[in-house]
């Protein structure tokens, strides 16, 4: 059995996705801005998926701007902001669990002179509101706290959290790359001026990102050549992968998300039978396909590669930083010991886990973490 609960790290792409995507490969693969009909085939694609993509935002057309994905709506956010508002402020908050596409942006701003505040989280990984307001200053721009955490599954309360900025008039951006069709999130019951989106977090194509900008918010932009995506994001636009967005918006329903937190549960509640396990992260702010757990006594990589070996395939904190031998930063600001942060695996499930996997994963990792504490050097 291969069993894929990675789906955090990237998704499958829909069927659905793939045969909407095509026909602008084959047979409409005009540029938007060309005057002929081929040129006219794709800005009504452009222009129909970026409608479809608004709405499930509830928010206007003209305020969706297509990118690359969820990395560079990042940086086109948070560097964006920072170079337009500097006359006003040079500092940013931000919080500490934050994904690296936010934390490096952070860093290089910091390195050009602006001043950047990283919130601490409590140890399941939530930010309080109070803790913005406390540290809003004369000079604070921007406030960026993701929506919910690559990790951990912790959903942050972004609506609390934008109210306080729109009382200090500050712009806020939210990364909602991981909760995109899982969590709801509607512009109009949530103050928030910029969010980050990207397809292939949500069983579209890789490549292809969203950065939703509320009208009048006034961004520098990070590249130069033509007008396109209102002047914002110069670049012949990728109309199969945003095609492919679009549809992709469509393919999970509440029934869906209510499904896989069943799996979820289950995966959760069997896996934390198994003796020195503690679940990371909120076990009621989480999202829907999530499961962070330590196993004491053992290494994460050892039990991903045993895992592998069985048809299981999971990730040690983020695949970005999983190559490196750095303790998950997300984990560690959980106050997390270094050696119990190295034993912690993220199961991510999607609307294609089945019963059967879940039931299989559970009995798999128990064997396996069985016997890698037989031979663990780290002893009990
Ligand atoms: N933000 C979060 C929370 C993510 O999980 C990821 C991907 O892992 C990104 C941003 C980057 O998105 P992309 O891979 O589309 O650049």
């Amino acid at each position: 059995m291969k069993v894929y609960l990675d789906n955090g790290a990237t998704t499958k792409t829909a069927p659905e996705v793939v045969e909407a995507m095509m026909l602008y490969f084959t047979e409409q693969y005009g540029n938007a801005s060309s005057l002929h009909t081929f040129g006219r085939e794709a800005k009504d694609a452009l222009d129909t998926a970026r409608a479809t993509i608004a709405k499930k935002l509830n928010a206007t057309p003209e305020e969706i701007i297509f990118t690359s994905g969820g990395t560079e709506s990042d940086n086109l956010a948070i560097k964006g902001i920072a170079y337009a508002h500097k006359d006003k402020g040079n500092h940013i908050i931000t919080s500490k669990i934050e994904h690296p596409a936010v934390l490096s942006t952070c860093a290089t701003l910091e390195k050009e002179g602006f001043k950047v505040t990283y919130l601490d989280v409590d140890k399941e990984g939530l930010i309080k509101p109070e803790q913005v307001k406390k540290a809003i200053t004369d000079k604070t721009i921007l406030v960026t706290i993701m929506h919910a955490n690559n990790e951990i599954g912790t959903i942050e309360p972004i609506k609390e959290i934008g109210e306080i900025c729109k009382i200090h008039k500050i712009f806020f951006h939210t990364d909602a790359v991981q909760s995109f069709t899982k969590v709801p999130l509607d512009v109009k019951m949530i103050s928030v001026d910029l969010i980050s989106l990207s397809g292939h977090k949500i069983h579209g194509p890789k490549g292809v990102g969203v950065l939703y900008v509320k009208k009048g918010t006034k961004l520098k932009k990070m590249s130069d050549g033509g007008g396109h995506e209102f002047r914002l994001r110069a670049g012949t636009e990728n109309i199969s992968g945003i095609v492919g967005f679009a549809k992709a918006t469509e393919f999970v329903s509440e029934k869906d998300v209510r499904d896989v937190q069943k799996l979820r549960d289950k995966l959760m509640d069997g896996l934390l039978k198994i003796p020195h396990t503690q679940l990371n992260g909120s076990r009621k702010q989480r999202l829907s396909n999530n499961v962070n757990i330590s196993f004491n006594y053992i290494e994460g990589e050892s039990l991903l590669m045993s895992l592998d070996d069985r048809g299981i395939a999971v990730s040690t904190g983020s695949a970005c930083s999983s190559h490196s031998l750095q303790p998950s930063h997300v984990l560690m600001a959980l106050g997390l010991k270094p050696e119990i942060a190295h034993g912690s695996i993220r199961f991510t499930l999607s609307k294609y886990t089945t019963e059967d996997e879940i039931d299989f994963t559970i009995k798999t990792v128990k064997e396996v973490v069985e016997k890698l504490r037989q031979f663990s050097p780290l002893g009990r």
